[in-house]
């Protein structure tokens, strides 16, 4: 019979091609990927080996005898060992997370190692072939037997599938199922054409099957609660939108999960995201749930029917704990509800109406349900309107910076001003910090925004100190996101050298709630910098957790004493003697203070009383362009308040 290899030729090629994508690829070391590369292998060599001894047996003498042999034994080795490596994949994926795991594959693996000493017995024994010029390749008595150990592995793979089927998801399921059946397809094809070789192609099939199956799993599933993810999440509401199908969308936010993390620990808080899922599915099914977010996830609710009953039993399981290894904490969540078809929105526009209404949920400290309405709509409309300007302000280099001069309290003079950025002249109309700044952040245009400041005060500090101005320096704000740039030093460094300003002239103002949001590495930029001669401020102090030790052990030379403490000190005596008690022990640190927010002559006469140093605020000056703050900084101003 002349045989037929140019499905096995394909397969081979097939398999060689995921073998080497799969190992280039960055597939996890698991014992799943790792069988799931031991498949491959196998199958890849025994397809190899099928083809040539095929080949070997068709070119007769003219190969030596004993190659011919070898190989056609090393064929019989390979081929049931298809089978006992995927066996392995199933038992992998069955009983990952079992203690019995490596009992199954030990017993599993002696009917294999059994037949292997046979098989390797063969050129002595002739039991599976024999192989000579004369003759040529004849059947031995037990030419069956790889057969039949190829397809004990196959019965066991859907034994144990459909034995273990409750624990496995279904999806995995169907794959689980996929190798057996096709090579019992193949079986009963090979009976109808046995000259055309199969197995391989059939082995292929499976393989491919699965690494599809991994590859599409990767791109849209959180591994951490196996739900999928935000890319899923926005293409489902892309197709959805597109066929204007009435869903609803359910926004789950948690609040303070950082807390959850930092308290009981990552892996308690991986459990909780992962009870929170399951929740989630079985509340939401047949529904799909999404994690959109580390600690966010999204139902796409299809009908309207029970969608309030529904929404209002997943609120209601938020006012309980959760268990976190056998105790119990509670998870609070925000939940922003969009009735999709009703908004007539872009996907895009959609999201960020959503993460409004998320945002207002989440206000107060226990989380409720907010449903997205007009209101919201032109809230978001208007963000994202503010979102293009800074873009575009950003890109022409247009934002003004003005500039609030401090008053020094022993002289009257003003030898430090604070640089803040205006929006004054927009399509919008003047748009203020308190609108835009949070935006700035949110959208991570802050970091380029101060680059542009920090330019722009470089560039007036310059021209102040080639003027005489008896300057003591500019403050500049810092957001946080500053901090996550790594080379936020060296770029600092780079703009004060191309305006040739000695660091001693800027002042970096920064908040509490920077230095709480990653303590070290905010601490070693501080240190790069100040390294350098560039001072920090402790901005807004008094509105935080007022965090003493930050201020002994961080490099700062000011703490600006937030104007809500200087306000509250008029009418509320404890407040007053905190105020001046800090002031006077910083004061005594070598700190200086700043007092915020001085808008009347009490004020001003009660900062002077606790030994402030410097005072910012309306009484003497407020936030001005350039031209006008020059005077005050040059000096000049002084006789004019005097
Ligand atoms: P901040 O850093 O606390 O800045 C001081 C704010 O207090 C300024 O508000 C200033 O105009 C205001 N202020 C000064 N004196 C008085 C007073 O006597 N009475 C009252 N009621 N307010 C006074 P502004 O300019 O609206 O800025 C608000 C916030 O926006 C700033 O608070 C700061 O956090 C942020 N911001 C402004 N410019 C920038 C910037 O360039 N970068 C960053 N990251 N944030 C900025
Ligand atoms: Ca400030
Ligand atoms: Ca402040």
């Amino acid at each position: 019979m002349s045989w037929h290899v140019e499905a096995e030729m394909v397969a081979f090629v097939i398999v060689g091609i995921i073998l080497i994508y799969s190992r280039e690829g960055n597939m996890l070391p698991t014992l799943k990927n790792r069988v799931f590369q031991l498949c491959l292998f196998t199958t890849f060599l025994s397809i190899g080996l099928n083809i040539a001894s095929v080949c070997l047996i068709a070119a007769g003498s003219a190969v030596p005898v004993i190659l011919t042999d070898v190989v056609n034994t090393l064929y019989f080795v390979a081929t049931p060992a298809m089978a006992l490596t995927y066996f392995y994949y199933t038992v992998a994926y069955v009983y990952e997370h079992s203690a019995r795991i490596r009992r199954v594959y030990l017993i599993s693996t002696i009917p294999y190692a059994v037949y292997m000493g046979l098989a390797l017995a063969d050129p002595a024994t002739n039991w599976l072939f024999s192989y000579d010029v004369q003759n040529g390749y004849q059947r031995g008595p037990l030419q069956i037997l790889p057969y039949v150990v190829f397809y004990a592995y196959c019965v066991g793979c859907l034994l144990i599938t459909a034995l273990r089927r409750k624990h496995i998801d279904p999806s995995i399921r169907r794959i689980l199922y996929a190798f057996p059946l096709v090579a019992a397809v193949v079986i009963v094809v090979q009976q109808v054409v046995p000259q055309y070789i199969l197995s391989g192609s059939a082995a292929a099939c499976a393989l491919l099957v699965i690494y599809l199956y991994l590859q599409n799993k990767r791109i849209t599933v959180d591994p951490l609660t196996g739900l999928s993810n935000r890319q899923a999440y926005t293409a489902m509401l892309e197709l959805r939108l597109r066929q204007k199908h009435p869903i609803t969308v359910v926004v789950v936010s948690l609040m303070d999960f950082k807390f959850i993390n930092d308290t009981f620990g990552q892996k308690s808080g991986d459990r909780v995201l992962r009870q929170i899922a399951s929740f989630l599915s079985k509340e939401a099914a047949p529904d799909r749930v999404y994690r959109c977010g580390g600690d966010e996830f999204a139902v796409l609710m299809e009908s309207e029917t029970d969608a309030d009953k529904r929404i209002r039993r997943m609120r209601k399981q938020f006012s309980q704990p959760w268990d976190v290894f056998g105790s119990g904490c509670m998870v609070y969540a925000g939940i922003g509800v969009a009735r999709a078809w009703q908004l007539k929105l872009s996907v895009e526009e959609l999201v960020s109406a959503l993460e409004c209404a998320v945002a207002e949920a989440k206000e107060g400290s226990t989380g409720r349900v907010v449903v997205c309405d007009d209101r919201m709509v032109a809230r978001m409309k208007r963000k994202h309107a503010v979102t293009e300007i800074l873009k575009e302000e950003l890109l022409n280099q247009g934002f003004e910076v003005y500039y609030q001069p401090i008053y020094r309290c022993k002289d009257g003079g003003f030898p430090v001003a604070e640089a803040l950025l205006r929006l004054p002249d927009t399509p919008l109309g003047p748009i203020y910090p308190d609108e835009f700044i949070p935006i700035a952040e949110e959208t991570g245009l802050i970091v380029q925004m101060t680059y542009l400041v920090l330019a722009k005060v470089c560039k007036f500090v310059r021209r102040l100190l080639d003027e005489g101005a008896k300057l003591e320096g500019v403050s500049v704000n810092l957001s946080v996101l500053q901090f996550m740039q790594r080379d936020l030093a060296d770029h600092i460094a780079e703009i004060l050298d191309y305006y040739q300003i000695p660091a001693r002239f800027i002042k970096l103002e920064i908040t509490e709630s920077v230095v709480a949001s990653n303590y070290e590495a905010v601490l070693s930029v501080m240190e790069k910098l100040a390294k350098k001669g560039v001072q920090f401020a402790l901005d807004d102090f008094g509105t935080g957790y007022s965090n003493l030790s930050y201020v002994m052990h961080l490099p700062v030379d000011m703490v600006k004493i937030d104007r809500s403490l200087i306000w509250s000190s008029l009418n509320n005596d404890r407040c007053a003697t905190l105020v001046e008690a800090v002031s006077r022990t910083f004061g005594q640190a070598g700190i200086r203070m700043i007092a915020e927010g001085v808008e009347t002559g009490e004020q001003a006469a009660f900062a002077q009383r606790c030994g402030i140093e410097l005072i910012q605020g309306f009484l003497y000056a407020k936030p001005m362009p350039q031209e006008e703050a020059l005077p005050y900084l040059m000096g000049v101003k002084e006789l004019v308040n005097k």
